[in-house]
């Protein structure tokens, strides 16, 4: 059994500052002002926008990003729908094969230690013992995976357009939110901030999240290659 921390992968030019001027240019449609466009992007204009709930005129922009995390995490994930998705299937990947290791690889909860960390552990082992016992037995691995734990790790592309990546934040950094939603939301969040601040600077977060449990936040090429790991850091 594999054991891994959590990341998010978001390729660079997902967040271009382009598509900040892109919507200045589509909403300023709407008041006929395009002749205050300035030579560049006025981000006052576009927040007062969503300032009013004016928001449909940021659904022209969309990012997409992989979340490596547990299961649990994805299926709170899915149940936002105006959205992307494709998902690291367990009906398809058989994890007793070479390609995974002949092993299943989990994400490591943070809030675990000593002996509850153990009792966590030796869960997931027995799973795993499980899954690949009846896969010898013959059951393919849509049936194994019966047995597999919600601390299994998967991989999912997520693509939402700007006003549903707002509406995400707002929910899953909240503190209310599930502690390994945060982990992961908040430093994406973050990143969001630093690079699109006028959609995303007003959105709120859980501030008393460690900052020391964030997931890794990677930045890639548009394959999902990584070129390099973003320092977030708590504000
Ligand atoms: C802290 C927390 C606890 C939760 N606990 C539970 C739980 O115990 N059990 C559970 O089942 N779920 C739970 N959820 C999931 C929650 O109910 C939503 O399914 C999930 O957050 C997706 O949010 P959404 O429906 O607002 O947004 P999205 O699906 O992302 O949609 C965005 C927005 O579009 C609009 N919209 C989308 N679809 C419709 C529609 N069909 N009709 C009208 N308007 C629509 C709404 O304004 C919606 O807010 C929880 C979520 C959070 C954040």
């Amino acid at each position: 059994m594999i054991v891994i921390k959590p990341q998010v992968l978001v390729p660079e030019g997902q967040l271009d500052e382009g598509l900040l001027r892109r919507l200045e240019r589509y909403t300023r449609v709407c008041y006929k002002s395009e002749d205050r466009m300035g030579d560049e992007f006025n981000p006052d204009f576009l927040k007062s926008k969503v300032a009013i709930g004016h928001e449909s005129v940021i659904e022209h922009e969309k990012a997409t990003v992989m979340f490596i995390v547990d299961r649990g995490v994805t299926h709170e994930i899915v149940r936002h729908r105006i959205a992307s998705y494709s998902q690291e299937s367990t009906r398809y990947c058989n994890y007793s094969r070479d390609k995974f290791g002949n092993e299943i690889t989990v994400i490591e909860p943070y809030f675990f230690s000593g002996e509850a960390y153990e009792t966590w552990a030796g869960g997931c082992l027995a799973a795993e013992k499980a899954y690949l016992a009846l896969l010898r037995q013959g059951c393919s691995a849509q049936e194994a995976r019966s047995v597999l734990p919600n601390s299994l790790k998967t991989e999912l592309v997520t693509t939402y357009n700007m006003r549903e990546w707002r509406h995400f934040f707002n929910l899953r950094c909240s503190a209310a939110a599930h502690p390994q939603m945060r982990q992961a939301a908040i430093p994406l969040l973050k990143l969001f901030q630093q690079r699109l601040p006028a959609l995303f600077e007003d959105v709120p977060c859980d501030t008393n999240f460690p900052v020391e449990h964030y997931a890794e936040v990677v930045i890639t090429d548009d394959l999902f290659n990584p070129l390099s790991t973003i320092g977030i850091s708590g504000r």
